[in-house]
């Protein structure tokens, strides 16, 4: 062997790939340390042999074909290209490796080179990546489900915490709801109260003046035994009689009104005709009239049927009514109007009496006013409160138009569904 070919022998001798050469028969011409170590035999063991020995199965018994093929169709497989393949050591066992075979002509005959690099530790790297890899998906899998429970879990605390919320809300409201009533009955009860002491201190003073009235009337007419004493008799019984009506009304006006406050009044709409309701209460407050006075009364209604709770209705025109005797003088004339128009029922009921003075005509409703003209006159300041209040209850409203001594007009509207009533009973 000249230089050149020893130097190649020892490269080859010290390769880390393994070198192996076969003629076309596929008989090992020779092998490399690094080969033989590779598939774990001695060199001499195999050179001389097929190297399908080299070989696990199918190629184990295909190579010859491989080669005749080759060397036939030149059409290259391996040869030339370098694959992964495997091959088997002498104890059976498999293992991959990159196969680079190059076809060497010589003078003589042609041989075939095949270079073998050992891919086992990379393979087992690839596995042990692939492994770390499939693993470290499990775990994504996995930690992926336990976020999904953690966060299923989340959502329903979530919900169950939005329902407490909402629970909550709701026994806040309805706390908020029974202290609020608790707050107005608590108010209703101390307006109540002070009704009721001003209420005392009123009946107190406008009591004192009837009921000594009738005293001294009792206690005069005892003195009049004589026959002739017939006239000064009447006067006191007059005046008794007087004062009794007076002390009633007062009681009437405390009790409708505590009546309303506590809710009591119902009302019962009916029908009935305005005309004969008038003549009614004219009726009643006939004893009231002071001398020369007189009720004109015009219903424009043509007897046509109006709805209202008759008692509220009979109450509101006594009290205006009795207002108007009481509020203007001897002879004066009083006028007492009902109509029905789009607005409904309206009642009009005019005095020529004291009248209210402009400034104080703003308290008119109050509960106890009484206006400073009228102060020697006899009063609660409780009639056009309770009118007020029966007029809410009918939906009503109240005016009034007065000047001092220039007398009061009051007209209190009543609304009246005269339409949708008929319309109802057309259906
Ligand atoms: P009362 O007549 O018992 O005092 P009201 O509530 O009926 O109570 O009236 C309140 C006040 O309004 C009266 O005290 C009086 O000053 C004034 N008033 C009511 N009606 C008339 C009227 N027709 N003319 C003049 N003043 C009136």
């Amino acid at each position: 062997m000249d230089e050149a070919g020893k130097r190649l022998q020892a490269i080859i001798d010290t390769m880390i790939d393994g070198v192996i050469t076969i003629d076309t028969d596929g008989v090992i011409e020779s092998v490399n340390p690094a080969a033989a170590k590779l598939f774990g035999f001695m060199q001499e063991e195999v050179v001389g042999q097929k190297i399908n020995m080299l070989m696990p199965n199918p190629h184990k018994h295909k190579h010859d074909s491989y080669i005749e093929n080759y060397l036939k169709t030149r059409e290259p497989k391996i040869i030339g290209i370098g694959r992964e393949v495997e091959g088997m050591r002498k104890d059976g066992s498999v293992f991959p490796i990159r196969l680079a075979v190059s076809e060497v002509r010589l003078k003589d005959k042609t041989i075939f080179t095949g270079i073998i690099h050992d891919l086992s530790t990379v393979k087992e790297a690839e596995a042990s990546l692939k492994k770390l890899n499939d693993k470290l998906e499990s775990l994504v899998n996995e930690r992926t489900i336990e976020l999904e429970e953690v966060i299923n879990k989340l959502l329903k605390v979530n919900e169950q915490l939005e329902h407490e919320v909402s629970e909550r809300k709701h026994t806040q409201e309805i706390l908020l709801q029974r202290e609020e009533q608790l707050q107005e009955s608590l108010e209703k009860e101390m307006e109540l109260g002070e009704l009721k002491s001003r209420f005392v201190s009123m009946a107190s003073h406008e009591f004192r003046t009837p009921l000594s009235t009738i005293l001294s009337s009792a206690a005069l007419l005892k003195r009049y035994t004589q026959a002739e004493h017939q006239t000064r008799r009447d006067k006191h019984i007059d005046r008794i009689q007087s004062s009794v009506a007076n002390l009633t009304g007062i009681l009437n006006d405390f009790l409708s009104l505590s009546k309303l406050e506590e809710g009591k009044v119902e009302v019962l709409m009916e029908e009935l005709e305005i005309g004969e309701l008038c003549a009614e209460v004219t009726d009643e407050v006939q004893g009231l009239l002071k001398d020369g006075q007189q009720i004109f009364h015009e219903d424009r209604t043509e007897g046509k049927k109006i709805r209202v709770d008759r008692r509220i209705l009979k109450n509101i025109l006594f009290n205006l009514l009795s207002n108007a005797i009481k509020y203007s003088g001897e002879q004066k004339p009083i006028h007492c109007q009902a109509e029905l128009n789009e607005a409904g029922l309206i009642i009009m009921i005019k005095d020529q009496g004291i009248g209210i003075p402009e400034a104080e005509q703003k308290h008119l409703f109050s509960r106890f006013f009484r206006a400073s003209n009228s102060l020697n006159i006899q009063g609660t300041g409780l009639g056009l409160d309770i009118v007020r209040q029966y007029l809410t209850l009918l939906d009503g409203s109240i005016e009034f138009e007065s000047g001092e001594h220039l007398g009061s007009t009051f007209t209190v509207t009543i609304p009246q569904q005269h339409e949708k009533d008929s319309s109802n009973r057309r259906q």
